[in-house]
């Protein structure tokens, strides 16, 4: 099940959600929902604790 990094809300395939490799390490897919994303949130990789907006 896929969730926002943000705010861990699950994601429907129906939102637009952006997805992206992690740009530091890239080894885990960031997740963002379509309203983290409207807000511009940080996410976070729980692999190497890199955040960025
Ligand atoms: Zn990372
Ligand atoms: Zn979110």
């Amino acid at each position: 099940m896929l969730t926002c990094i943000w705010c861990g809300r699950i994601i429907t395939p129906r939102e637009k959600a952006v997805k992206f490799p992690c740009p530091t390490c890239g080894e885990f897919t960031i997740w963002r929902c379509e309203k983290c994303r409207l807000f511009g949130r940080p996410y976070k990789c729980p692999k190497c604790g890199f955040t960025g907006p």
